[in-house]
Parts: structure tokens; sequence; C-alpha cells
């Protein structure tokens, strides 16, 4: 919410902007494509995690458990375990079993203080989730990707709008911590579905977010299509703009938006073939997102004249992605009225201009 002041000639307004949420380091056990019940048009999760779907499970399960071991044997503090690809709560029983035992076995060990999971809307129901909750699981990542149809339909997902709310609702009544994943830029989807998407997370419980434009990746349907000429990505700018968009309704109601854009590796590389990927697409997206919310603030002060000088006290953890990745948004900021010289960084966690009249 935007506070507005008046004192000796001058205006201002302010807006708190929360610092980068501090979280446990995550310990991850990719587990590509396993409980997947069919191939998500995009989906190419070898490529974007690196991990072969053919390594199985009782060795990636001994490959985490050698990682927690090696982590206490360094003194460092135990991770979040976190079971993250495939469909989770769609393993077969017996593979689910050895999931959770682990998981628990871990934690009596002091070797992680909670797991995480994620899965497909149409994989939960109340019975997994108390089973995850009696496993200790303390947060539930669903990939719902859109909740418009179309776009669901879109990509072979499998599941309607409706079905992706009522397992939101499920995961948020199951007291464990529901975060909403994000696929925009579909085919059939819009920024403005986008942000209903985004809308309708934070209605539904969502206590954090991830965006993850959509990509075209070797080797899934979405690339054919995109051969054939019938799909094309968003384009880099119309994904900052609105995905700052997105981050800011998050900021508005108090979430978190963990991550947005895929993380760079080799197998990442080699499988891109379009859409709007770039190593610093977060800080992109937050630089662009002080933008918007100042350009709000601007509105706040009412009219003013043009000889009138505007000044910017920022905090100083905004300092890396102000003026945006190599300088981006300089012209931006200079169009807003705000030069280097009118921007201070300092320790107090909110935006605020001032007016000197
Ligand atoms: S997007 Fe999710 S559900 Fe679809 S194939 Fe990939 S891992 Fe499986």
């Amino acid at each position: 919410m935007i506070a507005a002041s008046r004192f000796r000639g001058a205006r201002s307004v302010a807006v708190p902007w929360p610092a980068p949420v501090s979280r446990a380091p995550i310990a991850p056990v990719f587990l590509p494509h396993f409980g997947c019940p069919r191939r998500c048009l995009f989906c190419a999760q070898e490529a974007q995690t690196g991990v072969a779907a053919k390594a199985g499970l009782p060795g990636l399960l001994g490959a985490a458990r050698a990682r927690l071991a090696g982590r206490a044997a360094r003194g460092l503090p135990p991770a979040e375990l976190a079971f993250y690809g495939g469909t989770f709560t769609a393993l077969p029983g017996e593979a689910l079993g050895a999931c959770l035992e682990f998981a628990e076995s871990a934690r009596r060990a002091g070797l992680i203080s909670a797991f995480r999971c994620s899965t497909r809307p149409d994989a939960v129901d109340k019975a997994v989730l108390a089973r995850l909750s009696a496993a200790g699981c303390a947060t539930v990542e669903l990939g719902v990707q859109s909740f418009a149809d179309a776009a669901l339909a879109g990509v072979g997902r499998g599941y309607t709008g409706a079905q992706a709310r009522a397992a939101c609702s499920l995961v948020a009544a199951s007291g464990m911590g529901l975060v909403v994943q994000l696929l925009p830029g579909m085919p059939g989807g819009g920024p403005g579905d986008f942000l209903a998407d985004v809308r309708a997370a934070l209605a539904l419980g969502a206590r954090a977010l991830r965006f993850y434009p959509c990509l075209v990746l070797e080797g899934t349907a979405l690339a054919a299509l995109w051969r054939a000429g019938a799909y094309a990505p968003w384009d880099m700018e119309t994904t900052l703009e609105t995905l700052a968009r997105g981050w800011l309704a998050a900021h508005g109601a108090g979430a978190a938006v963990l991550r947005m854009g895929v993380a760079p590796g080799e197998e990442l590389a080699r499988a891109l073939l379009a859409g709007p990927w770039h190593p610093a697409l977060g800080s992109r997206v937050l630089g662009r997102a002080l933008l918007l919310a100042t350009s709000e603030l601007t509105r706040g002060l009412g009219p003013f004249q043009e000889t009138a000088r505007l000044a910017l006290d920022a905090p100083a953890f905004t300092q890396g992605h102000f003026w945006g990745h190599a300088g981006e948004l300089r012209e931006r900021w200079a169009a807003l009225g705000l030069r280097p010289g009118d921007v201070r960084f300092g320790p107090e966690p909110l935006l605020r201009l001032r007016l000197e009249e």
C-alpha cells in the first residue's frame, strides 16, 4: 500500500519492499518423469534437471543420503530435502513408501530439517496428503502451470482448471504449505491469463509461487508444433514485463516468488530451441518490478511541475538489479526523471519517492 506524506515543500510516497527470503538450503532429489501418467507437450525433464530418467530410485536415494551425510560431516546445518521432478504422489506404492521412509530416517538422523515434494494437481487427494503430512512433509508444490482450461488442454495436461483449484484448496487445508508453479506462455496462454493465474493461486492460499516461462526444448511435442509454425513462445520483453507484474501481485499478497526461469545447465543449453530464457531472468524481472512500482509511486505524488526534482530511496539489497542487466533500464529510469544521482540506497526495506519542489 502506498503511504504519502508532505513536509516543508516536499512530498513523498512510499511502499514496503520485501528483503529476499532467507531459506534453509535445499537438498534436491530429482526424479525425472517418475510417476508421470503422461508426457506433457513442453516437458523434457532430463534437460531441465540434468538427471537421466534411467537412473533408478535406489541409486538416486543412495546418492542423496551420501550428499546429506557429506553436509553433516562438513558441519553444515541440516538442509530441507526436496523431491522434485516427475509426479511424486503418483509414484507406485513401493517407490513412494521408499521415499517417505528415506525422508523420515534422514529427519530422525538430523540430516534434514524438513522435506517438500512437487506433484501434479490431479495426483493429490486427502489420503495421500495425510500420508505426506504424517511422514513430516512441510510443503507441497503443485505444478499447476495454469488454471485456464484452454491452456491446460493445449499442452495435454489432462486436468481442468477446476481440478487444479480443488487440489490447491486441499493442500492449503492440509496444514502443509502450498507452493504453486506456473508456466506463463503456454500455447493459448497470454499475459492476461498468467496474471489471472497468479491472482487465483494467491486467492487459493499459495504461500509462494514459481514462474517458469514456457520454453521450446528439443525432443518435446512442443518443438514439433514450433517447427510447424503452430506455436510461438513469448518474446523476452513480454516475459520480463508480465513476470514483473506477477511478482508485484505476489508481493502485494505477502507471498514469495521462489524462482523465475529454469536454472542454467549444459543439458538445457543443448536442448533449448526457442523461448525467453536468460541466466539472469529473475534479477531482470526484479529490476522491472522496481520500475513499475516507482512509476505507480509517481502517480501517488499527484500533479507536479516538470522543473520539480524527484529523488528515490531504495533498499540496498536492490542495488544489484536496480538499473537492470548491463544497465538495460537506465533509459527507462531517466524517462521517469530518475538518474543515478537521484537514487540513494539504504537499509530501510521500502521504496520512498520524494518530490522536491
Ligand atoms: S510436466 Fe510434470 S507431469 Fe508433465 S511430463 Fe513433465 S514431469 Fe511429468
